[in-house]
Order: C-alpha cells, then structure tokens, then sequence
C-alpha cells in the first residue's frame, strides 16, 4: 500500500519514510515494505552524508552534476547577494534581469568550437531539450519548409523526461506506458563499439557503417522531412558510450549534405567533464544548436539553457514580424539568482583553469579503474575525463545479458553504498562522473571501493 511506515519517524534510518508521500523520479518499489529512502542531509566537497552521519563519496556528482562539489562558498554568497537585491523579475517582453544578461553574454564566450549568437534560458537540460524541438520548428515554419519537422535521435541516448525530451531519448522504459516516443522522432543506431561492432570490424569501419545506416535512414524517410539530428558528445545515462573513432566526422558530414540541423547534447559534457570545455571541442563537433544545465551552476540552482548559431538566430529575428515573437518561454527563464550562481561557477572554472585540472586527474581515474577490466564479470569499462561507466558482462559470453533478475548492476551498487559510495546503476551498467574538484587522493578511495565492491560482486 502506499502508506506512510507507522513506525516512529525516525529519520536516523529512513524507516520513518518508508512508503513515503513523494512520487519520486525514477524510483521504483512504492508498494514494497522494505524499501526505505536513502535521506541525503549535508555535503562537503565531493561527500555526501545522511541522516544517520553515514558518509559517502559522490561518485556520481549528484546527478552528474555538481561539478565544484558540495560546499562552494562562492556560489552560496553569489547566490544569497542576487536574493537580497532581486530574488526575482522575469526576461519576457524586452524587460529582463542584468544576471541574465551578463551570463548570456559570458556563456557565449565560453563556446568556441564555431561562433554561437544567441543564449535561451531555460530551468533544466530537459525543457532545453524541448526549446530546441520547437525552436528547429518555428525555424524550419520560417523558412517555409513546413514538412521539415522530423528529429533523428540515437539507441540509448538520454535527452530529458519531459514529453519532447523523453521522445528524442533512447532508452525504452522512458517509451513504456507512455505512448513515446512521438511518431516525429526517430532512431538511429547507437554507436556503442564495444557491444555492436561486427566480427572484425574496425572502430573507424563500425562509425562509416553507422553513418551509411543514417543516411539510408534519411533517404528512406526523404530529407525533406528530417529538421535535426541530435546526439550528446559522450552518451550519459545509456551507458557512458564515448563515440568511436572518426564517427561524429561522419555522421556531421551526412547531416550536413542533407541541410539537417546539428544539436549537441551538451548537459553532461559541457564545463570540463571530458576535460575540455565542451564535448564538441574534444570531438570537433560544430552544431547548430547546443544544449547545457547541470555544471552551468554546478547544480546549486536549477538552470539550462540553448546556445543558438547566427544563422538560426537571423532567422528567427528576421521573420519575426511575420511570425509574431517567439512565443515560448518559462516563467523562469534567466531566473537572476540562478543566472548570478552560473555566473559565479563560470568565473571559478575559469580562475581554477578547472578544464586542466579534469585533464590532469583524469587518467589517474581512468587507469585505476580501467585496471580492473580483467574481472570475470565485467564486459567493458570505457568513458573519458571524469567520466566512466562498467558494463558487466560474462567474459565468456558477453553477448548474453546477466539474467536481469541477478541484478548484477544493483547489486554492485549496494556493495559500494555499504562501503560509503554512491554510484549510478542502469540494468547491467553502473557510471560514474565524480565532482571535477576530486583530489588524487579521493581518486584513490574511489578505485579502493569500486575494487572491494567488485570483489563482493564476483
Ligand atoms: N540531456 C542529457 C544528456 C542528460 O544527461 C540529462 C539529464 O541527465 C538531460 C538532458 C535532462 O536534464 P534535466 O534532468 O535537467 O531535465
């Protein structure tokens, strides 16, 4: 049932919220009695502590989010200054917030891959993800194109949970008994190597193949109809699937004949998680449109936003008499407190050349948990900069999932939580993306536990 625990409310174990009143995202087991809410209380650098005064290595970031850890001063003073002189006025209508402003203007200097001219507020990657689906709309309606209106997504991306979002996403429990995705989204392969490539296949010759099924895909459906391709530099939430060589080469290339839009889905690259600025910079990806939240304010604020190419941008602006203004916008959108913290975030990756310091650390991470590549249940163990994911897999029969109810990936991450780490988990993959300001010696707990925790797991 989903009644409240009778026991007492005691919040030490969680067991006062077991069936609690949330509908909480992504969590499952409302009707089970045993399952009581890990309570997070406090954080401290890249810890995390609970109610009982466990203590816990983030090594997740939150949710791949909370790039400067748990307690920046800065940010909390940024914060708390833009709340005493505004706390609130919106963007809309030609009236707006200095915060906004100032953050736009920084935002767009931070992006060099290729010039970008305008910045969209939005309150998460999600509703970034959505403006973009209308923005390529409104754009393609301008043109006069208006069968143009198909988006092509990937197998396993992630892009948001928002009807929009969770259409381009690639991942089928977001689809399952929601009627998604929506019939203008379609799918292509995902370009993960290590699980897809064909017996003797190189990596440059899986991503020509990949490309080739693409524009079969287009062709198929008529590039008229096709407005955008969209892809995330480094897949997140489907695994931690970095692209293999020369893919994003060629899959620019084939949208590009086809005058398809490039959107790079930048919510968990972007500010030096691949240790670059962004994902397009390490793969020389030049969009169309780019997406960001998550380290934009390193979390302590929700906030998104699109950056949008001069083209598009003309565009929009030059047909805007005709079309009226671009009527979309969220009550929040440039929210000032939230812009002044990004602001601040930005300024600090900045003074701390926070890029470097990722490039720095990174191998450190990688190799150390890489080392354990060996074990008789993992299948893969791949990502880049701070960011990593272990696919578990029999060695002997890779192709052959762990029967689901072994849980395996689950498993392990109880295994870690015990010992004081918290891991995503997806099916038979658990990731990793911890905090860019980890210390080598964090670095070294994190590889002790994820070493223990396999063990058990084995
Ligand atoms: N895009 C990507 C690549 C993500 O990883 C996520 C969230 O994890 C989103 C979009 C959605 O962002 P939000 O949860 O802020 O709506």
């Amino acid at each position: 049932s989903l009644q409240k625990d009778d026991s007492a409310p005691d919040l030490k174990d969680g067991k006062g919220y077991k069936g609690h009143d949330m509908l909480a995202p992504f969590t499952a087991g409302y009707q089970t009695t045993d399952l009581h809410p890990l309570v997070i209380e406090k954080s401290e650098g890249c810890y995390v502590y609970d109610t009982n005064g466990k203590k816990y290595l983030d090594a997740l970031a939150g949710l791949w989010c909370t790039a400067l850890g748990g307690n920046e001063s800065r940010l909390v003073a940024a914060a708390t200054a833009q709340l005493n002189t505004l706390p609130f006025y919106h963007s809309f209508w030609n009236r707006t917030t200095k915060p906004s402003l100032d953050l736009a203007k920084e935002l767009l200097e931070t992006f060099t891959a290729r010039k970008m001219a305008k910045v969209f507020f939005t309150n998460s990657g999600s509703e970034a993800n959505d403006t973009q689906v209308k923005l390529v709309w409104y754009y393609n309606n301008a043109l006069g194109r208006p069968n143009k209106k198909k988006f092509i997504a990937r197998a396993k991306s992630y892009h948001g949970s928002t009807l929009i979002a969770a259409s381009l996403s690639g991942l089928p429990a977001l689809h399952q008994k929601f009627d998604l995705p929506a019939p203008f989204v379609l799918h292509t392969d995902c370009p993960h190597y290590w699980r897809f490539h064909l017996p003797c296949e190189t990596e440059e010759e899986f991503s020509t193949r990949l490309a080739n099924n693409l524009e079969n895909l287009i062709l198929k459906e008529g590039p008229e109809t096709i407005a955008a391709f969209i892809a995330e530099p480094v897949m997140g939430a489907g695994g931690v699937i970095p692209p293999p060589a020369t893919y994003f080469e060629k899959i620019q290339a084939v949208v590009k004949k086809y005058d398809i839009l490039f959107i790079a889905d930048e919510v968990i690259c972007a500010f030096g998680r691949l240790g670059t600025m962004y994902g397009c910079d390490k793969y020389n990806i030049k969009p169309d449109l780019v997406s960001i939240a998550k380290a934009l304010s390193s979390a302590y604020m929700p906030i998104g936003a699109i950056l949008v190419s001069p083209e598009i941008s003309e565009v929009i602006h030059s047909q805007s008499s005709e079309l009226g203004s671009f009527s979309h916008g969220f009550t929040y959108s440039g929210h000032p407190v939230s812009c002044a913290v990004a602001i601040e975030a930005l300024k600090i990756y900045k003074e701390r050349n926070i890029v470097e310091q990722v490039k720095k650390i990174s191998p450190k991470f990688q190799d150390g948990v890489k080392a354990y590549s060996n074990s008789p249940i993992i299948g893969e163990i791949r990502g880049t900069g701070l960011i990593l994911g272990t696919e578990f897999a029999d060695k002997k029969s890779p192709n052959d999932p762990f029967p689901p109810r072994w849980g395996i990936g689950a498993y392990f991450g109880a295994e870690c939580e015990k010992r004081g780490m918290l891991v995503r988990v997806a099916g038979d993959n658990i990731m990793m993306s911890p905090p860019f300001i980890i210390t080598p010696e964090e670095v070294d707990e994190l590889i002790s536990i994820y070493g223990k925790a396999l063990k058990a797991t084995e």
